[in-house]
């Protein structure tokens, strides 16, 4: 059985126009053979259950860069180890609170005296300029609970202020035009708990990842597939991952790409059972 783990921005969504459109050869193709795709995101959990609505997605998923994994109730044959029940999901928390961070970052800030542009104190009109998000979208993308996301002005020396967050115990990571710090170890444990979910439940399981950036690269580490989507962290990326295959063009249309190539050489006879 195969499982595909995928990034939103910049990889299944246009990181301008966040369409996925261009990526219909292939979830056409996924969906016929009932191949299961977990949207691993630096995104909310609101923002990913609307993309998950638009694509007519019933997966478990990864909000925030890690800090947290939604599984719909009932999807395995078993309960996820340390979930706790919410709104029809288990939900597995590991980042810590968003109010934490946040104070931190401040904490970090007038430390290193590094004017931050945190993402609590945009208005819905800066997240949108800063974004491109439609309005009703940039509201749910403030609605955050593991991952602080900001930006720092373009002559402002990121690494004082990134190693103060460091010396607090917090990590960081960058993507999609944002520096983000959270209390947790990215994507990459998240995924690695919901690749063995998979695997207890299906038996052998093989995986296709895809990303765009910097904090997908350990979860593209555990994957069988890792496919790098073009865009200005591509080559770097590849070589700190050299089995990494890179699709042409970037976004939802080298999305679909990679995929279909992976099904390809994959084989055709690979369905869920
Ligand atoms: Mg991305």
């Amino acid at each position: 059985m195969l499982v595909v783990f995928s990034d939103l921005d910049g990889t299944l969504l246009d990181a301008e126009g966040y369409d996925f459109g261009p990526a219909a050869p292939a979830l056409e193709a996924l969906a016929r053979r009932g191949i299961p795709i977990v949207l691993v995101s630096s995104k909310t959990r609101r923002e990913i259950e609307y993309w998950r609505r638009r694509l007519s997605n019933g997966h478990p998923f990864v909000v925030e860069n890690g800090g947290a994994i939604y599984v719909p109730e009932g999807y395995f044959p078993f309960a996820l180890e340390r979930a706790v029940r919410r709104d029809g999901y288990e939900v597995l928390e590991l980042g810590r609170p968003h109010a934490e961070l946040v104070r931190a970052l401040d904490e970090a800030a007038r430390e290193t005296r590094t004017p931050v542009l945190a993402f609590h104190r945009m208005t819905i009109g800066e997240i949108r300029r800063r974004t491109r998000l439609p309005p009703a979208l940039a509201r749910l993308a403030r609605q955050r609970e593991y991952d602080e996301p900001f930006q720092l002005p373009a002559r402002a020396p990121a690494d004082p202020l990134l190693r103060a967050l460091e010396r607090r115990g917090l990590r960081w990571t960058r993507g999609g035009g944002f520096y983000h710090v959270t209390g947790h170890g990215g994507k990459a444990p998240a995924v690695e708990i919901l690749v063995s979910a998979y695997r207890r439940a299906c038996g052998r399981i093989r995986t296709i990842g895809l990303g765009d950036a910097w904090n997908d690269l350990e979860y593209l580490r555990l994957m069988d597939i890792p496919i790098v989507v073009a865009g200005p962290a591509a080559h770097s990326m590849r070589s700190a991952l050299p089995r990494a295959r890179l699709t042409e063009p970037p976004g939802p249309a080298g999305w679909s790409r990679g995929v279909l190539e992976a099904l390809a050489s994959h084989g055709p006879s690979e369905v869920v059972p």
